[in-house]
């Protein structure tokens, strides 16, 4: 492509995003036979150093910009142009550029990140065939026999077919195709093949809906809202099964409508089989589908499909957040308080906030969902940030089950030992089994840290300076706090009761599944963990199968709990709950909370009544005493006052800095230098800085993790200290590779 540009105007220099942990961009020099088909947003193949890399181009310029300081004769020349046409959007650049700058991370980095993996390898390459059609018709005798037959095949064919089958259909070689394509008889062409992930599927029946009053009404307050080139953002709070998908359906059918488009993130799990069949149904092509467990080449092509403004719904899990759709009205952000929206790998980002920052940039309306809004959302919508829109009922004749609470405390004094799976649980799997309904048995073991409990009065082992649980660590013996380094030998007698009944949760959940298995032979079981996760289609495979009534009980950890619709599920368990409650981290009340609100939300969804049946050390905890009455403003209220307490979000911002190298004193060393520096940076005392301590998981990866915790009231000074510091610290020898910084992280560990 050329443009009419005049020569002198054509870049000469181009500026280039590098996916490197550097905070800058590079300048380089654009050979001529470029110049006239560079534009921004294209891939490069650039020399760095002794090595060549995908770079980014952000910005052009036809003589050298004035504050890049490299003398002239050493800028290097792009060594190829990869894109002709430019694969990342203006939009893109600028989200990716805000994201990179807001979470202290590398443009370059974000940038990578925002396209589909595997980009730049062959195999990624869209599906090509060659095929083959009439363009001309020939004139009587002009044709040799195997021509002939050709065009006649061609012919009964509707005048076009596949290269390789016309050619075995006839039963010739390729020379006379090629010679009657030479004289421009036929036209050989390839096509392009999108490799559609929901290929032969079955699409489910597409019944008429009539809105509840609280649904039309929130629908009403979003579609008048979109369209208007203005950002505005709700909150919309609705019980499990209340109809919020409903009305996401129908504001992104409507913003197709209005010829814009929809981007719809939902966390790892929601994109269950059943509800992209859904999505297909209601918007055949116009839906593209982005999730980790379609194979590169699917998510490649649907990608495509995005990018050609082919497909102008994208729905997604977390990196869908950077679909490249244009003229973008609607942003809608489901389970906005699942944890899986964090990436927690460099360049770390949290989507849900990222998404919101797109729909400010593009002048569009943001939607966040849930049944059990985050505690920060939740404080938005009540300090006028965002606007509320609820849900307060479910759908059809069942109210949401109420969860019971079975006191692990009492069935461990009557068995005087300890029993993983409660009488009053297994009584209830039998009771529903014999009745034909199906059970969801949830294992919460996030985590994998142990904590100290005392069974006769349900504390915790808490550390002093930090109101943490400790987590215990066998080697020496000793509970340790992982935000502060404070540390105790683990005590003889609980110090809250005296209780010689101390007791280390954290073991043993691995065997529920097999239990079950022996317990109820006649059930037909199956389990929801990594290994089924690992392979592609396992989890689908059984998700179906439960749907289908081929599975009577399923097994496995939270990954279950979450968006399925599954009517014939009348009674859920949760074995472990209060490991949730342990683990050494300031959300983790309000994530027991999320869990059993959400797992509540499983149990009789459809005709039939649920039970949810709750093992428990803790029952007066508050997190399950408000969940037990699906009291999500009580729980609220009595958090928000803990986070403020503490000095937690959404009242003051956090960065955590963790410290990674393979060599433990090299570690050490660097988080103490890092250490000096934030203190220099902080003379003023505008932030705090805790630790370093070491990790919760000391070692993963083959290194050795430390960390440091920053919290601030105001972010952009949180910003400046830790800017200046890194400097600083580099200034001083410290080796900025072995710092990974987490702004907003979800967790502290
Ligand atoms: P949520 O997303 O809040 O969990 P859904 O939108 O999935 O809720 O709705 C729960 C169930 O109720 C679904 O089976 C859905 O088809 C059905 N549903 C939603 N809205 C209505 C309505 N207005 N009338 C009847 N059924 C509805
Ligand atoms: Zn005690
Ligand atoms: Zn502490």
């Amino acid at each position: 492509m050329t443009t009419d540009v005049p020569t002198e105007q054509l870049p000469a220099y181009v500026e280039a995003a590098l996916p490197v942990p550097i905070r800058r961009v590079f300048t380089y020099s654009v050979p001529e036979k470029m110049r006239s088909q560079l534009k921004v947003g294209a891939r490069l193949k650039l020399p760095f150093g002794r090595r060549n890399l995908t770079g980014y181009a952000v910005g052009l310029h036809p003589t050298l910009p004035a504050d890049v300081e490299v003398d002239e004769s050493k800028i290097k020349d792009v060594i190829e142009l990869l894109d002709d046409e430019p694969l990342i959007t203006a939009e893109i650049l600028r989200l990716t550029q805000w994201a990179a700058d807001y979470y202290a991370s590398f443009w370059g980095e974000m940038l990578k990140a925002s396209l589909p993996a595997g980009i730049n390898a062959e195999r990624v390459r869209p599906k090509r065939r060659k095929a083959v059609r009439l363009t001309d018709e020939p004139e009587e005798g002009e044709l040799s026999g195997p021509q002939q037959k050709l065009i006649e095949m061609l012919r009964s064919n509707g005048g076009e077919m596949l290269f390789a089958d016309l050619l075995e259909r006839v039963g010739t070689s390729a020379s006379p195709l090629n010679t009657l394509s030479k004289r421009g008889i036929v036209e050989i062409y390839v096509q392009e093949i999108g490799r559609d992930p929901l290929a032969g599927a079955k699409l489910p029946e597409k019944g008429e809906i009539r809105l509840t009053g609280p649904q039309q009404a929130a629908l009403d307050e979003i579609t008048s809202a979109m369209g208007q080139g203005k950002f505005r953002s709700f909150l919309l709070h609705g019980v499990t099964g209340s109809g919020k998908t409903e009305v996401y359906m129908r504001a992104m059918s409507q913003a197709l409508d209005s010829g814009l488009s929809a981007l719809m993130l939902v966390p790892e799990i929601a994109l269950t089989p059943i509800f992209s069949r859904r999505l297909r149904s209601l918007f055949g092509s116009e839906v593209a589908i982005l999730h980790s467990r379609l194979s590169i080449g699917e998510r490649f092509d649907e990608w495509r499909r995005i990018r050609r403004g082919d497909a102008r719904i994208a729905i997604g899990t977390r990196s869908a957040v950077f679909a490249p759709l244009e003229n973008i009205g609607l942003v809608i952000v489901d389970e906005e308080h699942d944890g899986s929206y964090r990436q927690h790998e460099s360049p770390f980002y949290n989507a849900r906030d990222t998404a919101v920052m797109r729909a400010h940039l593009a002048g569009a309306i943001v939607v966040l969902g849930s049944a059990t809004p985050s505690m920060e959302s939740f404080y938005n919508a009540q300090t006028g940030k965002y606007s509320y829109l609820q849900l307060p009922d479910r759908i059809g004749s069942h109210g949401l089950a109420g969860a019971e609470l079975i006191d692990m405390r009492a069935v461990f004094k009557r068995f005087g030992k300890d029993i993983a799976l409660s009488p009053e649980l297994l009584d209830a799997i039998a009771e529903t089994h014999a009745r034909g309904e199906q059970v969801i048995i949830l294992l919460n073991r996030r985590g994998f840290s142990q904590f100290v409990l005392c069974r006769s009065c349900g504390e915790t082992m808490k550390c002093r300076n930090c109101d943490i649980t400790m987590t215990f660590h066998r080697g020496d013996s000793r509970l340790l706090c992982h935000y502060c380094n404070y540390q105790e030998r683990v005590p003889k007698v609980c110090p809250h009761c005296e209780s010689e009944y101390l007791y280390f949760v954290g073991e043993g959940t691995e065997n529920i599944a097999g239990k079950l298995e022996k317990k109820f032979r006649s059930m037909r079981i199956a389990r929801v963990d990594r290994d089924t996760m690992a392979h592609k289609g396992g989890l689908e495979d059984i998700l179906l199968k439960f749907a289908a009534g081929e599975i009577d009980m399923l097994v496995g950890t939270q990954m279950i709990a979450k968006g399925h619709d599954f009517p014939n599920v009348t009674l859920v368990g949760v074995i472990s709950v209060d490991i949730g409650l342990g683990l050494p981290d300031l959300r983790s009340a309000e994530r027991t909370f999320q869990l059993i609100t959400q797992v509540s939300g499983r149990a009789g969804r459809g005709e039939k009544a649920g039970r949810v049946l709750i093992q428990t050390y803790y029952p007066e905890h508050y997190a399950l005493r408000f969940a037990k009455e699906q009291d999500y403003l009580g729980f609220y209220q009595q958090e928000i006052k803990y986070r403020e307490r503490l000095n937690y979000p959404p009242f003051f911002v956090l960065a955590s800095i963790m410290i990674r190298h393979r060599d433990k004193a090299y570690a050490a060393k660097m988080a103490n230098l890092l250490r000096r520096s934030l203190d220099t940076a902080n003379s003023a005392r505008t932030i705090r800085v805790l630790g370093p301590a070491p990790a919760s998981i000391v070692r993963l990866k083959n290194e050795y993790r430390f960390q440091l915790i920053l919290k601030g009231v105001n972010r952009r000074a949180l910003r400046e200290a830790l800017d200046i510091a890194l400097a600083d610290a580099e200034h001083h020898g410290c080796d900025l590779r072995t710092i990974y910084v987490e702004i907003d992280p979800v967790n502290l560990m």
